[in-house]
């Protein structure tokens, strides 16, 4: 099903969860299990992350397929710029919509480690809006494609106005669904949301939640990508060990309040990222499930 009628058709708000292609035996074996949990949820849908730690995109493309054709649930293959010329673009989404896609996360990518701005492939592009209107071009209504949206300001443009200026030209060539990267602050979400309204953004955004399990390691990751973690919430969970089951479970109970406010507050869905892990969110649909039924 395509994002457009997964979000027009549904009663209640949409559950939906992102995964990465695991590198390892270990990692897929853990994936196996971890998913099959993930599944007994009333799941929208599952994005698969692109490149994302070095995976390739047949990693990202298979896995897609196997979830596909194991759980029957619509399945999104992200896609980013990073090193793609036009005819490998076009390769991957061939491939992508022949083996049953019917929607694209579109991403510009990060510049690769040690750089510290992106250089687009030759023949390729410099922003995500360029990769949605070619391949808008050239698929049209075959696929949906999501966009990302940043409540705090993309990391390489501070300002919010600014960042929502690009993201209005993104989903004016053609995005059907905004996917936020992750925050902890509310009120940053709805100024986020309010502003990209006001600017004629019309199209559902979606807040993405990643629970906090383990401090440091979210701690990392909010530094890269320019988000920020509250400072009662940074003293809260600095005093439980770090990944200790405490630390774990206040984690889980902020991120189940986080994203109970937004559903109070008409959000189409929340969009998990999992890290491949089930637990917290296994906790957070059995606070919250009654939202997704
Ligand atoms: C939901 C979600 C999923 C993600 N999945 C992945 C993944 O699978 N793999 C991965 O590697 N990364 C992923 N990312 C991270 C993403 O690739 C990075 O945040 C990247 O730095 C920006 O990608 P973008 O698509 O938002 O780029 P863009 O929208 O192109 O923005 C990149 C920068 O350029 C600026 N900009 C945009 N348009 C213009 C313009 N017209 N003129 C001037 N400046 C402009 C923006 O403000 C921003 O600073 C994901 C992020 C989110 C939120």
């Amino acid at each position: 099903m395509q994002f457009k009628a997964i979000y027009r058709t549904a009663q209640h708000p949409i559950l939906s969860i992102e995964l990465f292609p695991p590198k390892t035996e270990k990692g897929r074996a853990h994936l196996e299990k971890e998913l099959a949990q993930l599944m007994q949820h009333q799941v929208g849908f599952v994005s698969v992350t692109y490149g994302a730690g070095g995976s390739t995109q047949n990693n990202t493309l298979d896995l897609v397929k196997r979830i596909r054709a194991q759980y029957g649930v619509t399945t999104v293959p992200h896609f980013t710029c990073v090193g793609a010329s036009r005819q490998s673009i076009l390769a991957y989404a061939n491939r992508a919509i022949a083996e049953g896609a019917e929607n694209m996360v579109a991403l510009r990518g990060d510049p690769p480690r040690g750089q510290t701005t992106f250089v687009p492939a030759p023949d390729g592009f410099r922003y995500a809006y360029q990769l949605v209107v070619f391949l808008k071009e050239r698929f049209g209504d075959r696929l949906s494609l999501a966009v990302a949206g940043y409540p705090e300001g993309h990391v390489e443009t501070r300002d919010l106005a600014t960042s929502i200026e690009h993201l209005k030209i993104k989903v004016d060539a053609g995005a059907d669904l905004v996917i936020t990267q992750l925050f902890y602050d509310n009120a940053d979400f709805f100024r986020f949301r309010d502003m990209a309204v006001k600017a004629g953004i019309n199209v559902p955004i979606v807040p993405g939640l990643l629970p906090i399990t383990k401090y440091s390691q979210i701690d990392r990751i909010t530094k890269l990508c320019g988000a920020s973690i509250p400072a009662d919430l940074t003293k809260l969970l600095l005093s439980f060990e770090d990944g200790s089951p405490d630390q774990q479970m206040a984690g889980i109970a902020a991120a189940i309040d986080q994203a109970g406010e937004l559903l109070e507050n008409d959000v189409p869905g929340i969009h998990i990222f999992t890290l491949n892990n089930s637990f917290a969110t296994a906790h957070m649909v059995e606070a919250l499930g009654h939202y997704f039924e």
